[in-house]
């Protein structure tokens, strides 16, 4: 596919003509805050600051969702076939089977909602396109696991238009992880800033419909121009920490779950599930009904797996009633549970957790000290002794959902 270029001062006309076409969502500048939010002509697209708050999931995967409304009715017993008029006249003389029909009934009817209206992200960095990926799997249906219509309906009217980053933050580590400033996975159409504009590069079919619709903005770029877009992308994943080594983090954490150290790293945290929210791949919820006399809605909502009551079940019992228990488990799910499920991570390294967590708690530093052989165990590696697996701390009996 032919590479484009965007002129700086043409970014406005092109998202224009995209927003003929679909809804244009982008990163925007309010009350001091850079939020993904819907377009309008006029509005300064937010691309210096690196990272909006949020991730833009929630235009795909909704904070709150309804996707059923139901009603319930009573049927009147003339509609199931009884004499009421003869029970009205004479209801002595009316038989058995007119007085069990005369009984009324209640009937439910449901609605689905899915909406999915076409849309274009624009502006969102590679890492929270890969967050996208990560979410797909789960709500796609991977491995014959659920396929969820509503999120697949949003995830298949959107195009995502990500920018390169070129000044990565202290907190970003996705090269750490398989991703880059750069990185492509499920971007559409990826934009370099270079001197005087963009540098654009259609990656799939979406992201060459996208560009098509907004031609008139574009021109070929020249060689000078991919070159120097080819120096953001190196010079900025030069700038970005590699905080750990990714081989053998799943197995330690594994061998570390009834590891005390849990509860040292757990002792800041406040369970306030900040670092859930704002993730590009963080994806629990749920579901509830709401009722206003016969009828109702039902909404699903986002979750957050350190909330007390997340595995409460209905008898009472909590499995993960202690707050270190729920601690372990976004780290664990992240680096262990889902890679063993889908076979990739559940993290694109945007560092988005460390920046907003109020009691600044490092997922790279939970990964480096839970993520590497216990202290027993590398002690004992160290003095080339033989596996010290009695000193071990004991497996738990598995890995919690
Ligand atoms: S866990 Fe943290 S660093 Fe990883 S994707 Fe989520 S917010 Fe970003
Ligand atoms: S943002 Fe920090 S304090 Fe809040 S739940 Fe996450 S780790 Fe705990």
């Amino acid at each position: 596919m032919a590479i484009r270029f965007l002129k700086q001062d043409q970014l406005p006309a092109f998202l224009g003509q995209l927003a003929e076409k679909a809804r244009v969502v982008a990163p925007v500048k309010t009350d001091g805050v850079v939020q993904f939010q819907p377009w309008v002509s006029g509005q300064d697209v937010e691309l210096d600051v690196l990272l909006a708050k949020q991730s833009p999931k929630e235009y795909v995967f909704l904070q709150t969702e309804t996707y059923l409304k139901f009603g319930y009715e009573m049927v009147k017993p003339e509609a199931a076939g009884g004499d009421t008029a003869a029970e009205e006249a004479d209801p002595v003389s009316v038989d058995d089977a007119a007085v069990e029909v005369a009984i009324p009934y209640e009937t439910v009817t449901v609605e689905p909602q899915n909406e999915a209206p076409a849309q274009v992200i624009f502006g969102l960095r590679p890492c929270d396109a890969r967050g996208f990926v990560q979410m797909d799997q789960v709500f796609g249906g991977y491995g014959g696991f659920y396929y969820d219509p509503l999120y697949n309906a949003r995830r298949e009217a959107t195009t995502l238009l990500a920018v390169t980053c070129r000044e990565p933050r202290s907190t970003c580590f996705c090269t750490a992880i398989g991703g880059g400033p750069a990185g492509e996975e499920g971007v559409d159409a990826l934009f370099t800033q270079v001197d005087g504009g963009f540098v654009v590069e259609a990656l799939t079919e979406k992201g060459e419909a996208a560009l098509a619709a907004a031609g008139a903005a574009l021109t070929d770029a020249t060689d000078a121009q991919i070159a120097a877009a080819g120096e953001v992308k190196t010079a900025a994943g030069a700038k970005i920490d590699v905080p750990f080594a990714l081989e053998g983090i799943r197995d330690n954490l594994h061998d570390n779950i009834a590891d005390d150290r849990w509860h040292d790293q757990a002792m800041r945290c406040i369970s306030c599930g900040t670092c859930t929210y704002v993730c590009p791949s963080c994806y629990c919820f749920s579901i509830n009904d709401e009722l206003v006399e016969s009828t109702g809605e039902r909404y699903r909502v986002w979750d957050n797996c350190f909330n007390p009551l997340y595995t409460e079940e209905t008898s009472g019992h909590n499995p993960r009633a202690q707050k270190s228990n729920r601690f372990r488990n976004r780290f664990s799910h992240k680096f262990w549970y889902y890679p063993d499920k889908y076979d990739s991570l559940l993290c694109s390294g945007c560092g988005r957790c460390i920046m907003n967590c109020p009691t600044r708690i490092d997922i790279r530093e939970i990964v480096r000290v839970m993520g590497a052989p216990a202290p027993a165990v590398a002690a004992g590696a160290a003095s080339e002794a033989p596996a010290a697996t009695g000193d071990a701390p004991a497996v738990a009996e598995g890995k919690e959902a």
